[in-house]
């Protein structure tokens, strides 16, 4: 898909602006199914494609993550007064008083440097830039094997309190009742057949 825009240069000459490659992937599951790791993954092997980085209220995980890089950290003051901005495509109160969205702005970053958009977003997240994004993008939903694999994941990943697993694990079971809505269920048993499964279905999306 090729979109042209016309717009002036600083004198009074039009310039055309050819953005190709108009798509989104997305990526949905339940936190610790092993979004962050197949995304990270797919960003690595396909140079085209720009990670979505979200905005989001939680505190940064020590030395782990970057603001910038892993996500915008805000404070509730700037994400409620970027709402009300209507800056977002999406935002979620992903978890009580944390904050989650996607920046137009950030979505327009991707496009403009001729990437395609990929995003690691949570499952209302996801359906919510299906239906603004329609055709455009691609949603795929990361399934685990079961509900104690997934806790274990989150344990063993180190990274959250025994209250934030708990806050996660409490959401699972919703959000795996809208697993259907997604375009495809890619089920991350053995990592390496996973990876290998992803970088399929996003190689035919981007030639498609
Ligand atoms: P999410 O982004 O969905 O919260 P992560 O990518 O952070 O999930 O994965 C959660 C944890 O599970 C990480 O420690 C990651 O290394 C691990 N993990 C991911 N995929 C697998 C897998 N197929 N088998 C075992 N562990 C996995
Ligand atoms: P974490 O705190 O583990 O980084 O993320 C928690 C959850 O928020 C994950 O399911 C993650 O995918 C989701 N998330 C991250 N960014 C966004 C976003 O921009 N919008 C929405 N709706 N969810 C997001």
């Amino acid at each position: 898909m090729i979109l042209t825009f016309e717009f002036k240069l600083r004198g009074s000459k039009k310039a055309k602006l050819e953005i190709k490659n108009q798509k989104l992937i997305v990526f949905s599951a339940p936190s610790g199914s092993g979004k962050t790791t197949i995304v990270k993954h797919l960003v690595k092997k396909f140079p085209n494609l720009g990670f979505s980085i979200s905005a989001c209220t939680r505190d940064k995980r020590g030395r782990i993550e970057e603001n910038g890089k892993d996500y915008y950290f805000l404070t509730p003051d700037d994400f409620r007064h970027r709402i009300e901005n209507h800056e977002f495509v999406e935002w979620e109160e992903v978890y009580e008083g944390a904050f989650y969205g996607t920046l137009k702005s950030e979505v327009e970053r991707i496009w403009s440097i001729g990437k395609v958009a990929i995003f690691d977003v949570d499952v209302k997240g996801g359906l919510s830039l299906k239906e603004y994004y329609k055709e455009k993008a691609l949603t795929i939903f990361v399934k685990v094997p079961s509900v104690e694999e997934l806790k274990d994941r989150l344990k063993g990943r180190g990274t959250e309190s025994d209250d934030s697993i708990s806050r996660r694990m409490f959401k699972v079971k919703f959000e795996m009742g809208f697993q259907d809505q997604f375009d495809y269920i890619l089920l991350n048993d053995d990592l390496e057949k996973t990876l290998l499964t992803a970088e399929k279905i996003v190689d035919e999306f981007l030639n498609s």
